[in-house]
Order: C-alpha cells, then sequence, then structure tokens
C-alpha cells in the first residue's frame, strides 16, 4: 500500500520535496500538496512588482500546472494541525497521513512594531509590493529610509537589493539625486556571513550615495513626525518608510503547539520535529539557516533521501547540507553571488562571486529550472 504524504505549503520547500519523491518513489507514494493560493511566485519577484516592470499574472506559476506522478496538489487552508495524533483539518476537510511535512513559510507581523501599520510601507508581501509601486510613483524626492526591524527575515540581501534597485529606478526618472536612500540594520555588515559580500555591497552603496546606518535597532515608527524611534533613544528621520516586518510562524503553526520560542525545532540532520513521522522545512523553521528559498531546498532534498530511504528499506540518506546559493542584485543588470554553506557542526562559509552579466543570465536560469521542473503541464 502506498504511504500517504502530507505537505502543508507549497513554496520553495513543498514543491521541491514533492518533485524529489515523484522522482524516485512515485509508485510508492501519495503525496497531497496542499496551498490556500492557487499560485507560486518567487520571493524576488516583489522587486518587479514594487518597480512595476511586472504585474501579478506575469509573476504567478499556476498549481494547476503542478503534473507530477504520485503528486495531488489541493488549493485549501490550513485551519488546524495536531502534531500528535498527525491530523489535520482544512477548509474542505480532514487528514491522517502516515507523514505529515509542515512547510507553511513565516508570516509577519506588523503590528508589534507601532506606528508602521499606520505610516510604514513594506515590499516583504505581494500586496505591500504592489501597493507600494504607486507610492513610488507620486515620490519626487526626499529621505527613502529602509529599516530592519527584527531577525530573522527573509533573504539577508534583499533589503541592499532593495536600495540598489530603487536608485536606480529613481535614477531612470531623473530624480535620482533628489532622493537619499539609507538602509538601516541590526547587523554590523549587510551580510554578516559573507564580508567579501558585504564589502562588495558597502562599495556599491558607496559610489550610489545610499548610507548604510548599522547596528540599530528600530523599535517603532512616528508617522506624525516621521522619524524611526530606536533602542538606543534616538530619532531617525524619514520622508518614505519601508520596513522589514517582524517574521513569525503562520498563526496555524502557533496554535498547534509545533513551535517553540518562535520557530519550529528541527533535528539538524533529517528535519524531523518531536513529533513521530512529522517534520518540517523552510522558513517554518529554526534551523539554524538563513530563511531563504534554497536553504527550504535544501531542507526538502535532505527529508527526501530520508523518507525514499525508509519507502525502499535501503541506502544511507546525505543528512542536511544547510547550504544555498543567494544571487544579489546590483542593479544595472548585474547580480552577484553568495554561495553559504551553514552545514551543522562548522563555522558559516560564504565565498561571493562579483556581479556580471554572466550571473544574471544564471539567476534567470535559476527560475527557468524550478519552473520547468515543478510546473512541467505550463511548459
Ligand atoms: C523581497 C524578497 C526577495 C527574496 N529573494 C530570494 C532569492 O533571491 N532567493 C531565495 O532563495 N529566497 C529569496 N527570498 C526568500 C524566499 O522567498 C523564502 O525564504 C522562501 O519562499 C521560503 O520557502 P518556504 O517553502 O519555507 O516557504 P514559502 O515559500 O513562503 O511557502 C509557504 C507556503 O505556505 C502557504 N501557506 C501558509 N499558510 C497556509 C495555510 N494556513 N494554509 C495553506 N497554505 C498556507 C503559503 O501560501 C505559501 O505558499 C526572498 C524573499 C523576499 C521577501
Amino acid at each position: 500500500m502506498s504511504k500517504q504524504i502530507l505537505i502543508l505549503g507549497a513554496g520553495f520547500g513543498g514543491l521541491e520535496l514533492s518533485t524529489l519523491l515523484s522522482e524516485s518513489v512515485a509508485d510508492d507514494v501519495n503525496v497531497i500538496l496542499i496551498d490556500k493560493n492557487d499560485a507560486f511566485r518567487f520571493g524576488f519577484s516583489k522587486f518587479e512588482l514594487m518597480l512595476g516592470r511586472a504585474t501579478m499574472p506575469d509573476v504567478s506559476l499556476y498549481y494547476r500546472d503542478v503534473v507530477m506522478p504520485g503528486v495531488e496538489f489541493r488549493q485549501e487552508t490550513v485551519l488546524s494541525i495536531d502534531p500528535s495524533a498527525k491530523s489535520v483539518t482544512t477548509d474542505k476537510g480532514e487528514y491522517n497521513p502516515d507523514v505529515l511535512v509542515v512547510a507553511l513559510g513565516a508570516d509577519y507581523d506588523f503590528d508589534s512594531t507601532p506606528g508602521f501599520a499606520e505610516g510604514g510601507h513594506e515590499f516583504y508581501s505581494f500586496e505591500g509590493a504592489l501597493a507600494l509601486r504607486d507610492v513610488l510613483t507620486s515620490f519626487t524626492s526626499g529621505k527613502v529610509m529602509i529599516g530592519i526591524i527584527g531577525q530573522p527575515y527573509k533573504c539577508p540581501p534583499a533589503p541592499c537589493e532593495a536600495a540598489m534597485l530603487l536608485h536606480e529606478w529613481f535614477t531612470e526618472r531623473g530624480i535620482g539625486s533628489d532622493v537619499e536612500i539609507s538602509l538601516v540594520s541590526q547587523w554590523q555588515l549587510p551580510v554578516p556571513p559573507s564580508p567579501e559580500g558585504s564589502k562588495a555591497i558597502l562599495d556599491r552603496f558607496d559610489e550610489l550615495g545610499v548610507s548604510y546606518i548599522s547596528e540599530t535597532v528600530i523599535t517603532s515608527i512616528d508617522p506624525e513626525n516621521k522619524v524611526a524611534r530606536t533602542a538606543a533613544g534616538g530619532a531617525i528621520p524619514y520622508d518614505l518608510f519601508l520596513g522589514i516586518p517582524i517574521h513569525r510562524v503562520p498563526d496555524v503553526v502557533e496554535a498547534s503547539g509545533l513551535a517553540v520560542n518562535g520557530w519550529i525545532p528541527v533535528d539538524d540532520k533529517n528535519l524531523s520535529t518531536r513529533f513521530d513521522d512529522v517534520y518540517a522545512i523552510g522558513d517554518v523553521t529554526s534551523a539554524p539557516v538563513p530563511k531563504a528559498g534554497t536553504f527550504a531546498e535544501s531542507a526538502a532534498r535532505a527529508v527526501a533521501e530520508h523518507l525514499i530511504a525508509e519507502i525502499r528499506g535501503e541506502g544511507s540518506p546525505t543528512p542536511f547540507q544547510g547550504a544555498g546559493v543567494c544571487y544579489v542584485e546590483f542593479g544595472d543588470d548585474l547580480v552577484g553571488r553568495v554561495d553559504a554553506n551553514f552545514l551543522p557542526g562548522t563555522r558559516p562559509t560564504a565565498p561571493f562571486m562579483q556581479p556580471s552579466p554572466a550571473l544574471t543570465r544564471e539567476k534567470g536560469q535559476f527560475a527557468a529550472v524550478r519552473k520547468a521542473r515543478w510546473f512541467s503541464g505550463a511548459i
């Protein structure tokens, strides 16, 4: 009898895990992949939306095109998870799978930063990025502050990319010199595990006149006086505040009891949780890696190998590698690359490849390969 594997969340992690299981053990599994949305979108398409370079349909990969043997996609909203009983309720029914994988990503908590919801903007959600497009179009001069409010947050280089892309966008509109962009971060360096990558970003900031305000914790936004207040008692002025919100697990995960200190703890090697046959991958976990799509994929590979070895009763699965590639947009159509490795038990390494047209093409390929692998019905 085939094993029923229920995967909650069809993002980077859920899609990659479904694909790997389909490629190797399609006849032995019945994978049900659930997501509340009808389409997947790469995180980096938020930049294209906010700059008005693409529309939502342009950046949507529809789940109806997930066509893989042994895998069925269902558009449903997960309402509750009972990890001890391994049961899940959605808006359409109940599931009691043999194996449960939670890949529900990270949500945002705008309300915990006073003033943010009332007076701030953001490009971390698709809705926020879309709404920002009109705000940017009507902004003609002044101080734009990109403020990283908490840790951890998705895709550590993304706020720096936003600063460089925004500078380019304002310059194209002839108002580059009327707009001052700053990035406020709690970290000393933009990408702490990569001194070389950080240096390249800071050098580019210097060229563009973008300021990096390091080791500064924003605690609230004061929209009336247009200042961001800091933990050290400072007040930094802005005309347009773009915040990277506090991240947290989705409500349904919080209510399930799976999370401890905010995120789901997992075994470093195979991403199992403390509940039998319940795994968690990607941004929803406290695995010691950055919250980014390529790390969610790396976690999916470890779980897939583990489950495949179990199903076949043979083979020795490769433990979670904690590795991921981060492409960094520098503007002017140039992309750099950080090859980050957070292998458990070793010091993180993150060598950097300087921005080049070749890496810009490689990033395009990165998206194309995933589209072909995960959405074969669209090809
Ligand atoms: C601006 C920006 C740029 C980025 N650029 C990059 C990049 O260049 N490279 C990179 O690797 N990463 C990038 N990221 C990060 C990347 O998008 C995330 O880290 C990645 O998507 C995490 O994968 P995941 O599978 O853990 O979760 P997600 O991809 O977030 O998937 C979670 C899924 O769960 C679904 N879900 C949530 N709750 C429910 C529910 N109750 N019921 C049903 N479904 C539910 C969601 O709809 C979602 O599809 C970027 C992020 C941002 C914000």
